[in-house]
């Protein structure tokens, strides 16, 4: 070790990292100089690995993790991992501290609706005043919430076309994952706004009906914006002291197998009493079912930039895996397309992480092709994306989107 100048003191200080120290001082009092709550990235090998790392973390934030987990920790739960030898770096030193900084401006600023966060109510108002302008774009309502309020979507189709084909977007099953709103609203104020003017719009509207649904969760989207900025689930009373239902386990493929979700009901991944127990979830069976002419699946999320498709149940491929695949490679290249920004592409399972109850995992079994984007980012704000991040990954989902319309079949 090259000999530096300076006290013993500070040499020893210097040779030690901060968590040595803090180490040392967790017998007095836990380290005051370390913020309570960091998110660390913790490389994960086995499941048995992904196991320890769950159990010590407070929550996730890679909605589907692969080679590492992006785990939002306390000091304790940093203890453990420590003890058990993980590899880890830290991504977010302080998160009550970035919870902060990334709230938008309260009341919500008015002017271009895609240039700040907007709340629930900005959303409605924007799919009244597209279905107000526009002749060939129509709000619907597929069901309440638990707390009764209305999930709503718009329906865009050309009127000129009988029953065309459609394909359905869904944004928000996970209520803290707001560029997964803005990004579906932007899907529709596009079709809405520049359907007619000989563009992408038009390419797919001459083909599609298109039905999006940007919040399926309103109520935890509006407890995201009062309450907790990084709420997840639902807001299911569990009648236990606990809340929420996390929706993307709670549809009825696979429902409750062994792994991939958890009966616990304080848990992130709680998957309700039953299948479609939660009348989010069971308002878009709902809809799939009474509408056969729904053909494709795009339910968005973040973060992670990752295109996956079905199934997250099991690591066996779909029978459309060739279609799928494809599919998922035209949507990433169009989507790196945009800026640059490096999409992956995969089967939703690969072995390591496995999800049961799953939108797309669904209505993949009733004949649609189903795709789940991860939007921005990898990371570094994670959920708490810079509202100067919005626009540039709504423009990218709007490319997955329209590479994926431009694929060919139409049949369920
Ligand atoms: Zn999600």
């Amino acid at each position: 070790m090259q000999r530096q100048p300076g006290g013993r003191l500070q040499r020893l200080v210097r040779s030690m990292s901060r968590a040595t120290l803090c180490l040392l001082a967790a017998g007095l009092a836990a380290c005051a100089s370390a913020p309570e709550h960091q998110v660390m990235r913790v490389s994960v090998q086995s499941p048995h690995d992904l196991q320890l790392v769950n159990a010590s973390a407070l929550d996730v934030f890679n909605d589907t993790p692969r080679q590492f987990v992006d785990a939002l920790l306390d000091r304790t739960g940093r203890g453990h991992l420590r003890r058990a030898g993980l590899d880890a770096e830290l991504l977010v030193a302080d998160v009550d501290a970035a919870v902060a900084a990334s709230l938008p401006r309260f009341p919500p600023t008015p002017g271009d609706v895609f240039e700040d966060w907007r709340d629930l109510e900005t959303f409605d108002a924007h799919l009244d005043l597209l279905a107000a302008e526009h002749a060939h774009a129509t709000v619907i309502e597929l069901g309440t919430s638990v707390e009764n309020r209305p999930i709503r979507g718009l329906r865009l189709a050309d009127p000129a076309l009988t029953d065309p084909p459609g394909i359905l977007v869904t944004g928000v099953q996970h209520a803290r994952e707001w560029v997964a709103g803005s990004s579906a609203l932007f899907i529709a104020d596009r079709l809405a706004e520049e359907w007619g003017q000989g563009g992408e719009a038009d390419a797919v509207l001459d083909e599609w009906q298109v039905i999006v649904v940007p919040i399926v969760n309103p109520d935890g989207y509006r407890f995201s914006w009062t309450t907790d900025r990084l709420w997840r689930k639902n807001r299911r009373d569990n009648a236990d002291g606990t809340f929420g239902v996390d929706l993307n386990r709670n549809w009825g493929e696979a429902w409750g197998g062994a792994g991939g979700s958890s009966a616990q009901t304080a848990n992130n991944n709680y998957r309700g009493a039953s299948a479609f127990s939660e009348p989010e979830a069971a308002s878009l069976r709902d809809l799939v079912l009474d509408r056969p002419e729904l053909v494709r699946h795009l339910d968005l999320h973040c973060t992670g930039q990752l295109v996956l498709y079905p199934w997250g149940y099991t690591a066996q491929p779909s029978p459309d895996e060739d279609w799928l695949s494809q599919t998922g490679t035209a949507m990433q290249l169009a989507m790196e397309g945009v800026e640059g920004t490096p999409y992956a592409i995969g089967q939703m399972n690969p072995r390591l992480y496995q999800a049961n109850g799953l939108g797309i995992d669904w209505t993949h079994e009733q004949g649609l092709r189903s795709t789940l984007v991860e939007l921005r980012d990898r990371g570094q704000y994670g959920f708490l994306l810079p509202a100067d991040q919005l626009r540039p990954t709504a423009e990218e989902a709007w490319a997955g989107f329209v590479a994926l319309a431009a694929m060919g079949e139409t049949v369920r």
